[in-house]
């Protein structure tokens, strides 16, 4: 909440540095990755010391992976934005999701009728909604309910009042929202910081939000986070109308910021 234009000067930063360390790292990876599987090729299958080798690579290959996704948030792909529907959009995404999620988590889609247009680069819409839902499952480990929900939204002068940098308008909402472990304020505080993490050692970057909050600024739109401790949480993604679209008749108001129950 310390202001956008500190928050996009500090993710060009450190997408300088992740570059530079993600490349360097790689290389450095190549060498070990491939001196290991020199090694375990050297030994016989029934060696017990393989199994370490074995480890020692698959680890690697973690790294490896990591360093990828590294290099493409560093790179930060420029953005090919087209007119999307996200109705259409997320209902595609439907069976991924629900892959993603596995069985513990039930999906449902709420989706918004006679939804604007909006123009932004569906392979990162698609890709920020996949980081909520991977956030969501992670926030709901005995299971529990993801709500996708999307709907037309005015955000209009009392609401840009308190949202500096967030211009008065017509967005496409795209809501998704979870009743897992929540956040305390502390945490909504710093969740979009790249790299800030609570997650254990291994099991996040910390890059997952910052990713969604690049995506969205670059695409013109508005993110915020609401969540309360226990209860839930709740992300929404303001993208602007794509201009020029015919109005449809009577646009339904902001949805109010619950949380699903
Ligand atoms: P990562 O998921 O790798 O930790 P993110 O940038 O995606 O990185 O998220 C940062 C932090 O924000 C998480 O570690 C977690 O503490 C918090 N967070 C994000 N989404 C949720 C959610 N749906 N419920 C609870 N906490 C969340």
């Amino acid at each position: 909440a310390e202001g956008a234009l500190r928050q996009s000067q500090k993710m060009e930063a450190v997408g300088q540095l992740t570059g530079g360390i993600a490349h360097d790292f790689n290389n450095m990876l190549a060498v070990v990755i491939g001196s290991l599987d020199l090694l375990r090729r050297k030994m016989a299958a029934d060696v017990p010391e393989r199994r370490h080798a074995e480890s020692a690579m698959e680890a690697a290959n973690r790294a490896a992976a990591l360093t990828q996704r590294l290099l493409a948030f560093a790179r930060q792909q420029p953005l090919k934005p087209q007119p999307v529907d996200v109705n259409e959009l997320v209902a595609g995404m439907s069976d991924l999701l629900r892959r993603a999620l596995g069985a513990n988590v039930q999906l449902e889609l709420l989706t918004g009728s006679r939804l604007w247009c909006t123009r932004a680069d569906p392979n990162q819409l698609e890709n920020a909604i996949v980081n909520l839902a991977v956030n969501a499952r992670d926030a709901m480990p005995d299971g529990g309910r993801l709500v996708i929900e999307t709907g037309n939204a005015r955000l209009d002068r009392r609401y840009t009042a308190s949202h500096p940098g967030v211009a008065e308008g017509d967005y496409v909402l795209v809501a998704v929202s979870d009743d897992g472990v929540g956040m305390p304020p502390e945490v909504v505080e710093r969740a979009f910081d790249p790299f800030f993490s609570t997650k254990q050692a291994g099991q996040g970057t910390g890059l997952g939000l910052s990713q969604v909050y690049g995506f969205v600024k670059q695409s013109g739109g508005h993110v915020r986070i609401y969540s309360e401790p226990g209860r839930g949480t709740s992300v929404k993604i303001y993208l602007p109308r794509l201009a020029g679209q015919k109005a449809e008749p009577a646009a339904p108001g902001p949805v109010a910021a619950s949380l699903p129950r």
